[in-house]
């Protein structure tokens, strides 16, 4: 949802067309009576501070008794509970000569006190006028200011509509995010050739809406987009209102779901309301999972989120499609939606967007790398085949990045190699040149990745080695092995699953076999490995003992693919053998090949602890030379095999 812009925001005034001040001078409104609010209060609080302290200033009772001992004192009056002391003039000299005091004896006691002393001594009532005004500070003004408050509360309320929801907690925030052209047409998205075709129709309905009702068609109202975080759903979505030249509102799932019961389903009120107005236009949904998870308790029920999905089922059923309205919604977990959501009639079209195979992911490279200076070196085939699995926007990514390294390299084109090291910038992250490891570590690391590769090599269902290295990286990974298969795969047999668990087992196997101890380097192999093992006894029926059944079922297969059992406690437990056997015979497999060639790991590994980063063909050149016996020189370009000596 990028690029939102904001077209509608000064032209229509967002209390449904009524022409009416605009936002700004609204707030401004405000401000002001806070401000005349704050005034008050303050103007009110000097006076009465003021009122108080008057010209006279308080002194404490024994400097009272001081005065009068030392017949400094003209007058005393008592003002309920107060003493007002009027001092002699001769004897201050200060100009304060009324001074004030709590009387802290009887009212017998003072007039002994005073008897006989000449000073004039009165009572008087109380100043009404004073207790009114400390009454109405201290009860009433606050009242006042808190009900004045009130009072632009409930203004602002009623003139949004009434309610929370008028204070625009129950406004869509659609408008903030229209295009009016979104600027994206197909051709933006590559690599999604099913899907765009079945969107094509949809355009053509945009387009031409009285074409279809014409002869009496009925035309979609809604359509799903599914598919992995990444492949392009909203960019599909903004494309096709791009190709129809038709407004595209969009809006994500959780910004309908609000705490308060009634919120979210106001916002969909309020959402199809402005689309309405619009048609024909696109109105987009993004995770819509958040509102549109199904109703029963089994993921949690929720108020708000149901009301909110009902209303959203109500409104998809309401509108009148040759208006030219549809809705287009996009999840990555389409099994949590809501069975309702799904039925003919409101998001009846599913459009499949998941992750491009090898052609897709060249036309994406290609699509990215568009507005970018290319060298000719440049073979996107293979960056696409070193990157199965990449969505759309890793791929963007990687284009991105490998122009930054090539301004970095202060080239002004980018190279294959700039493409190489910005997949692997992607996948595991950049070099972490100040990660220093000590030597006996670099050791370990180096002989944990020939241990993979090496394993690799020797199975020949394996696939073959690209690159070697033990310079750290940030995302953890203290060296690694690339693969690139020679071509795509969409099936694995048996044997290469189980050459790919005896080749994530090989780092380890090394190490044991070399340093006679292990690490804890292993630990995402290992995992791998298990992830693998437990996939081949529980979904893919490649286990003796289970022959065929199936064990296990796949949830979020658009996000995690994370499988679930579904069998008895006491399978599982078996499965867990299963699963154990099955590794442990894939290590000794893997310890049993590396000990064979016990002077390849030895010669590659001292080869790679030197250059750091080796090739796959520098790899295999000192694999072939320890195999026919050969000694490895310094610099291996003055390694020649016979046959090629004889060649030359
Ligand atoms: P999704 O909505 O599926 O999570 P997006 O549509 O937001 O993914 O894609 C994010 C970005 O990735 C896009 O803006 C685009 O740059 C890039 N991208 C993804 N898929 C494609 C594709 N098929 N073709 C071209 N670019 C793509």
């Amino acid at each position: 949802m990028d690029n939102q812009l904001d077209n509608n925001r000064n032209e229509n005034d967002p209390e449904h067309g009524n022409p009416k001040k605009p936002n700004s001078h609204r707030n401004n409104q405000s401000i002001l009576a806070f401000l005349i609010c704050l005034l008050v209060t303050l103007v009110c609080f000097a006076l009465f501070t003021n009122m108080l302290n008057d010209s006279s200033s308080e002194i404490t009772y024994d400097k009272f008794i001081e005065l009068v001992e030392k017949d400094q004192v003209e007058e005393v009056t008592l003002q309920s509970e107060t003493l007002i002391i009027e001092v002699k003039s001769s004897a201050s000299s200060s100009e304060n000569t009324t001074y004030y005091t709590t009387m802290m004896e009887d009212e017998n006691a003072l007039t002994q006190r005073l008897e006989g002393t000449g000073i004039v001594f009165r009572e008087e009532a109380p100043d009404a006028f004073a207790e009114f005004m400390s009454m109405m500070i201290s009860v009433l003004l606050p009242t006042l200011v808190l009900f004045g408050l009130l009072m632009l509360f409930m203004r602002r309320m009623n003139r949004s509509g009434g309610g929370i929801m008028g204070m625009g907690v129950g406004k869509s925030r659609a408008k903030a995010y229209v295009q009016q052209e979104t600027g994206v047409t197909f051709q933006d998205v590559a690599g999604q050739d099913e899907a765009k075709e079945s969107l094509q129709e949809v355009v053509d309905f945009l387009h031409n809406p009285g074409k279809y009702t014409a002869i009496g068609a009925k035309l979609p109202k809604g359509a799903l987009l599914v598919g992995p975080p990444g492949t392009g759903k909203t960019l599909l979505a903004k494309a096709v209102a791009g190709e129809a030249h038709v407004p595209f509102f969009s809006l994500s799932g959780s910004e309908f779901v609000e705490m308060f019961v009634g919120v979210g389903a106001s916002r969909v009120r309020d959402l199809f309301e402005e689309a309405k107005k619009n048609a024909p236009c696109i109105v987009f949904i993004d995770e819509v999972d958040a509102i549109g998870k199904t109703r029963d308790s089994h993921y949690g029920g929720n108020d708000e989120r149901e009301q909110t999905l009902n209303q959203l089922l109500a409104e998809m059923d309401g509108f009148d499609t040759s208006k030219g309205l549809l809705i287009l919604a996009a999840t990555n977990r389409p099994e949590v939606l809501d069975p309702a959501l799904l039925r003919p009639g409101r998001f009846d079209r599913r459009v499949i967007v998941d992750r491009p195979d090898l052609k897709g992911r060249v036309d994406i490279l290609k699509v990215h790398a568009k507005d970018v200076h290319l060298d000719e070196s440049v073979d996107f085939e293979e960056v696409a085949l070193a990157t199965s699995g990449a969505v759309g926007s890793d791929l963007a990514n990687m284009i991105n990045e490998a122009a930054i390294l090539a301004v970095k390299n202060g080239r002004t084109a980018v190279s294959q190699k700039d493409l190489l090291e910005s997949v692997e910038v992607v996948l595991v992250g950049k070099e972490k040149k100040d990660r220093i490891l000590s030597a006996q570590e670099r050791k370990i690391v180096s002989y944990h990745e020939v241990g993979h590769a090496l394993v690799n090599a020797l199975q020949k269902d394996a696939e073959p080695v690209q690159k070697i290295t033990i310079v750290p990286r940030t995302m953890g990974a203290l060296g690694y092995v690339m693969q690139v298969p020679e071509e795509e795969k969409y099936l694995n047999t048996q044997k290469e699953l189980e050459a790919m668990l005896i080749g994530y087992l090989g780092g380890r196997a090394a190490e044991e076999i070399v340093f006679d101890t292990v690490t804890t380097g292993a630990a995402n192999d290992i995992e791998q490995a298990t992830r693998v093992a437990r996939a081949m006894v529980t979904q893919y029926g490649m286990s003796e003992k289970f022959g065929l059944m199936g064990l296990a079922t796949q949830e979020d297969q658009y996000l995690t693919g994370r499988a679930v059992l579904n069998c008895g406690d006491d399978t599982a437990t078996e499965v867990d053998h299963e699963v154990m056997k099955l590794l442990h015979d894939s290590y000794e497999e893997a310890k049993r090949l590396i000990g064979s060639h016990r002077e390849a790991l030895d010669k590659i590994a001292e080869y790679l602890i030197r250059k750091e980063t080796i090739t796959g063909k520098e790899f295999m050149k000192i694999f072939r030379a320890v195999e026919k016996g050969m000694e490895i020189p310094e610099n291996l370009e003055d390694l020649v095999f016979p046959e090629e000596a004889a060649g030359v």
